[in-house]
């Protein structure tokens, strides 16, 4: 946190160092990029991902979106314009606020970078099946997305009953829980713990942690739960 000198902001330990919640599923060569989160850049960088074949977006959040731009150096590699995928309240934002990402703004030279679609239902890419699971985050709807196994959910909090009919089976769980003391739009540790006591993942991650939060308490999490770390690697089932 910018200004901050808790004990997590100026902890040691690395995986107490925070970017903001984002993922990566590779899929045979593939990589599907979930947000372009603020520290895109940086984390795409860290993580050597090579290209990014398409991206999906949960919601219009700053922290979620405003990393968007820095998607423009795969471009000048691959020269594609890379196909997003979102629900239609989370895109309309999206392509309000980013129309040169999506038109290109010839007196800037810029040529369009990426293409939307909007989902209402289960998808393919690249031979993988992606179920959006459609949760409420505070005001706002925000959409997780499930791949096989392994289900994404971040920011949200609560998830509709219809929402938990898409979630069973799920062996790995990964899923916003912002801190100890209550968010009126995130799950917190307490919340996330009765999502993971419904769904009985056989692996359960928490994200989207904030500095109230050191990765060293993970150690009082129940069996089968953990915390999430920038960098962190999960070998899915499916493969
Ligand atoms: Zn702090
Ligand atoms: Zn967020
Ligand atoms: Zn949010």
């Amino acid at each position: 946190m910018v200004g901050c000198r808790c004990p997590v902001c100026s902890s040691d330990d690395p995986r107490d160092k925070r970017s903001r919640a984002s993922i990566v599923v590779e899929s045979c060569g593939n990589y599907i990029l979930v947000d372009t989160s603020t520290d895109l850049r940086r984390q795409m960088i860290r993580e050597r991902i090579p290209h990014i074949d398409a991206v999906l977006f949960t919601h219009p959040h700053a922290d979620h979106v405003h990393g968007i731009d820095d998607l423009r150096g795969f471009h000048f590699i691959h020269k594609r314009v890379i196909p997003c995928y979102g629900e239609k309240e989370t895109m309309d934002v999206i392509s309000g606020n980013f129309s040169y990402i999506f038109k290109g703004l010839a007196s800037a030279g810029y040529a369009p970078l990426m293409e939307p679609h909007l989902i209402s239902g289960p998808f393919k890419l690249f031979g993988l099946e992606i179920v959006p699971v459609p949760l409420v985050h505070g005001t706002i709807p925000s959409t997780g997305y499930r791949f096989g196994d392994f289900a994404y959910l971040t920011d949200l909090n609560a998830i509709p009953e219809t929402s938990m009919a898409l979630l069973g089976g799920v062996e790995v769980l990964l899923i916003d829980a912002l801190r100890y003391t209550p968010h009126p739009s995130h799950l917190n540790i307490e919340g996330a713990l009765r999502v993971v006591q419904r769904l009985r993942p056989k692996r359960a991650i928490f994200t989207h942690l904030t500095h109230e939060v050191p990765y060293a308490d993970g150690i009082r999490l129940p069996p089968g739960v953990e915390f999430a770390y920038d960098g962190l690697v999960i070998e899915p089932a499916w493969e």
